[in-house]
C-alpha cells in the first residue's frame, strides 16, 4: 500500500480529522539515516504528525517540528513544505531501551521529557513564527496533544505509532488526529472519549492493512466525509547549490581556514547523508563570488 494522507470533516460530531499511512517513508528514513528502532519510532511518530499539521493550514509554506527532551536521542526534527514531502533527522539514532513490563520501545525514555516541542511555521513573511511547549512524556503523541491544547487552544486526540520488525525494518507507521471544532458539545467530547477507550494501537491497524479512511470509519462510521487525499514521501531537497550557499554564508576567516588548512571540504547532508565534495578551487570560487 502506498503512503497517503486524508483530511476530512465529521459534521455530526463537530470535528475535523486527519489520518495518514507513513510506513514506506518511515522505512526510507530508517535506511537513509541508519535509525535504530526507538529512533524509527520517535522520528516516524513526529513525521506522521508533522505531515498532518502540514495539511491543517493552507497558508503555511514550510513547517518544522523540533523536539529535544534532554534524553540520549537528542534532537528529533521533521520538516515539510506542506506538499506531502517530508525529511527529518535524529541527532543520536543509536540508542535503545525497552519497557520491562511490556517489552515495548521506550521512546519517551530515549527522547526524554525535560525539554521542548517547538513548531516553526514559515508563512513566507520576514520572520518565521515559533511556538513551543514543554514536553510531557517524550512519547510524541501525548506531547502533540498537549501542544494543540495549550498553544492552539484546540482539544485534540493524537494517535501515532510505528511498529518495528525483529530485523529493525518498519512494519507499519502512521496515525490520526481528531480536532474538536469550537461548536463541539459535551456530547461530542464524550462520544470521542468513549470511542478512544480501548481503541487499538494505530500501528497495529495499519499493519492489518487498514487504510487511513477505514481507521477514521472505525471511529465515526459513515459520518466522516473525506475532503482531500495527498500522497506523502520521504524526500530530501538538498543540492550542491544549497551546500555552496551554506559555505558562502560562513564568516570569511572560517572559509579561508578551510581553504588554507583543509584544501577542500566534504559536506554531508544531515537529512539524507548524501556527501558533497568541494575542492580547493571550488572553495576559492565561492569566496570570489562572495566578494563580487
Ligand atoms: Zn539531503
Amino acid at each position: 500500500m502506498k503512503d497517503y494522507l486524508v483530511r476530512g470533516l465529521v459534521n455530526k460530531r463537530n470535528a475535523r480529522v486527519f489520518a495518514v499511512n507513513t510506513t514506506n517513508l518511515t522505512n526510507k528514513a530508517r535506511e537513509e539515516l541508519g535509525l535504530w528502532p526507538c529512533a524509527s519510532a520517535a522520528l516516524g511518530r513526529t513525521m506522521a504528525v508533522t505531515l498532518m499539521m502540514g495539511a491543517m493550514n493552507k497558508d503555511q509554506e514550510k513547517l518544522t517540528v523540533n523536539i529535544n527532551g534532554g534524553g540520549e536521542m537528542g534532537t528529533v526534527l521533521a520538516t515539510t513544505h506542506c506538499d506531502g514531502k517530508i525529511k527529518g533527522f535524529v541527532a543520536n539514532p543509536e540508542v535503545h531501551y525497552e519497557y520491562n513490563s511490556t517489552k515495548k520501545l521506550a521512546v519517551g525514555m530515549c527522547v526524554g521529557n525535560n525539554g521542548t516541542l517547538q513548531v516553526i511555521r514559515d508563512m513566507g513573511l520576514k520572520q518565521p513564527m515559533t511556538s513551543e511547549v514543554q514536553l510531557q512524556t517524550g512519547e510524541i503523541g501525548d506531547d502533540f496533544a498537549y501542544y494543540f491544547y495549550v498553544s492552539e487552544q484546540v482539544p485534540s486526540v493524537v494517535s501515532v505509532g510505528v511498529l518495528v520488525d525483529t530485523d529493525n525494518s518498519v512494519l507499519s507507521a502512521g496515525g490520526f488526529i481528531i480536532q474538536l471544532l469550537p461548536e463541539a458539545t459535551d456530547e461530542d467530547i464524550t462520544f470521542i472519549e468513549n470511542k478512544m477507550k480501548g481503541f487499538p494501537p494505530v500501528s497495529d491497524l495499519i499493519h492489518q492493512g487498514k487504510t487511513p479512511e477505514e481507521i477514521l470509519e472505525m471511529i465515526f462510521g459513515d459520518e466522516v466525509e473525506i475532503l482531500a487525499h495527498q500522497d506523502v514521501f520521504y524526500e530530501c531537497d538538498c543540492s550542491r547549490e544549497k551546500m555552496a550557499e551554506a559555505l558562502a554564508a560562513l564568516p570569511d576567516t572560517e572559509l579561508e581556514a578551510i581553504i588554507n588548512e583543509d584544501h577542500g571540504a566534504d559536506l554531508k547532508c544531515q537529512f539524507c547523508h548524501k556527501s558533497y565534495h568541494f575542492s580547493e578551487d571550488d572553495l576559492k570560487q565561492i569566496q570570489e563570488n562572495k566578494h563580487q
